[in-house]
């Protein structure tokens, strides 16, 4: 596989002859080098996907569909590969992965569809003979700006319902697992008229160029809040779409009347998956004082026993975080909670014997909202239990910070799960099945999280802008026209 930026149908060296190491962060084995696109490879891109558009907008709805279930039809075909390749540049657990490609190649087939089914609706007209119509178009170039913790599905999320909606894109995926997204370029998305889809390697330099770039009305991101805010600040002047997926700080709470061993198997899943870098991860988790040492016995039993391995092997629970900065963060988390009287039950520490970006995966109790592990977005591997008294001071503590992603509840309580899901300030709220998504459910955040909406019917919106049609069939001169001296 070329590991070339990929423009206008071809992958090309572009402009720069600097190069970006990809490593495996199991084993720090640089698997390859990527180029360092520049303002320059940003703009041919751009140019390519613009030229595209013109003839890609006009292509029927159908015809767009058949292109994104055949994209679809050769990942199923490619699936082994794309896992392996997936495994190796991002780390977790093989059986993480199988599911991510299974989500992208279905995103494909989702947004095929809904992409042919609306497109506007009739609107009764306040007069005879005339028409009312809206419709829905594209924006144009889209930038999808991309991180590393999903680097398909996320891609997919973006990709999938743009061209549905008729845009051209750029993708620019993150410099720590771009080979995924090159190896769809190769492998599953040939078959798109050359333009349609671009993908230039970069680092943030190189997103900023896409950001800056005139013909690019829109821009799909997913990152951190730091990085939007930059993107946003530069856009804003240019009046683009913005559709921001950021950060997020997910709180589980267990309810009085929930099973402390379910509930801690669902906790131990909700913040480990992905070694804790998911978005939607659980970083706060809130127990009810009666059911606390229970549900913390059951999580530290079960915390304690999960194997950290690389994610090629059989048997591995937990792969490596993707670099040793995002792991320092979660050592300084710990450590500060420690220092102001927080409590080790399991985990917490880096495992010596292992080569890769490895975290063990860690219990925290007596934590409190003056810790970072409490108050920012950490993404790691680390649980950190707090009992509350009451479920009232639970939704209270669950608001209390800056981002709105997700929620979680466990509770078979119904007037508990309404109180909930109505005054818990979250783009999605999972009632005893946490980070489970649905292809027709929208996602995203409230608050700092940004408000963008991937999947359902709103992922597809976001990519579409809205015009009204008002047209007099007749022709016909109206009597409130000028000059009003003849009335
Ligand atoms: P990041 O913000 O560092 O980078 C994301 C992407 O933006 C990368 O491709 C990077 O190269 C690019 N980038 C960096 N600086 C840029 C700039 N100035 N202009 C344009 N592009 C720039 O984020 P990350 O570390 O890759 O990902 C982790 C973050 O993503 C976490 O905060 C996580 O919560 C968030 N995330 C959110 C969601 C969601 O749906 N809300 C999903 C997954 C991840």
């Amino acid at each position: 596989m070329p590991h070339l930026h990929y423009i206008n149908g071809q992958f090309t060296s572009g402009h720069s002859a600097e190069t970006i190491p990809v490593e495996d962060p199991a084993t720090r084995e640089v698997l390859a080098h990527v180029p360092k696109g520049t303002a320059a490879d940003v703009n041919a891109a751009v140019e390519a996907a613009k030229a595209a558009f013109e003839r890609w907008k006009r292509i029927s709805a159908s015809e767009k569909a058949e292109m994104l279930h055949e994209a679809s039809r050769k990942m199923r075909a490619h699936a082994e590969a794309i896992v392996t390749l997936l495994t190796r540049e991002q780390g977790k657990p093989k059986p993480e992965n199988e599911e991510e490609v299974v989500w992208t190649y279905t995103t494909f087939d989702y947004y095929a569809e809904l992409g042919r089914h609306l497109r506007g609706r009739v609107i009764p007209s306040t007069e005879d003979g005339v028409l009312n119509f809206v419709i829905k178009e594209p924006y144009g170039v889209c930038g999808c700006i991309v991180p590393w913790n999903y680097p398909l599905l996320l891609l997919a999320w973006k990709v999938a319902p743009a061209l549905a909606a008729g845009n051209t894109v750029v993708i620019k995926p993150s410099e720590l697992t771009p080979l995924t997204a090159l190896h769809l370029c190769e492998i599953a998305f040939d078959h798109f008229p050359p333009g349609v889809i671009n993908v230039v390697t970069g680092d943030g330099s190189t997103g900023e160029a896409l950001v800056r770039h005139p013909d690019v009305p829109m821009i799909a991101f997913t990152g951190s809040l730091s990085t939007g805010q930059q993107i946003a600040s530069i856009a804003a002047p240019m009046m683009k779409k913005l559709h921001f997926e950021l950060g997020g700080k997910d709180a589980f709470v267990i309810a009085d009347d929930a099973d402390p061993e379910l509930a801690a198997r669902a906790v131990a899943y909700a913040g480990l998956i992905n070694a804790g870098q998911v978005c939607t991860s659980t970083e706060r988790i809130y127990v009810p004082k009666p059911l606390a040492s229970h549900f913390i016995e059951n999580l530290v039993d079960l915390v304690s026993s999960l194997r950290l391995g690389n994610g090629m092997d059989e048997g591995t629970d937990i792969g490596p975080m993707i670099g040793d900065p995002y792991r320092q963060k979660v050592v300084h988390h710990i450590q500060d909670a420690v220092q102001r009287g927080a409590q080790v039950l399991t985990g917490g520490r880096i495992p010596t014997h292992l080569k890769g970006y490895f975290h063990e995966p860690t219990v925290l109790v007596n934590v409190n909202h003056t810790m970072l592990v409490m108050t920012e977005e950490t993404f790691g591997p680390v649980l950190p239990i707090m009992t509350y008294e009451s479920f009232d001071e639970a939704i209270q503590l669950a608001n209390d910070s800056i981002y709105g992603l997700g929620a979680c509840l466990y509770s078979s309580d119904a007037k508990k799960v309404r109180r909930f899901f109505e005054d818990v300030k979250a783009g999605t709220i999972w009632i005893n099945d946490p980070l489970t998504d649905n292809y027709a459910g929208p996602f995203g955040g409230m608050k700092y999280t940004g408000g963008g909406r991937e999947l359902g019917e709103e992922g597809l919106e976001e990519f579409r802008e809205t015009k009204h049609v008002h047209w007099d069939i007749e022709a016909r001169p109206k009597p409130w026209w000028l000059p009003y001296h003849q009335l």
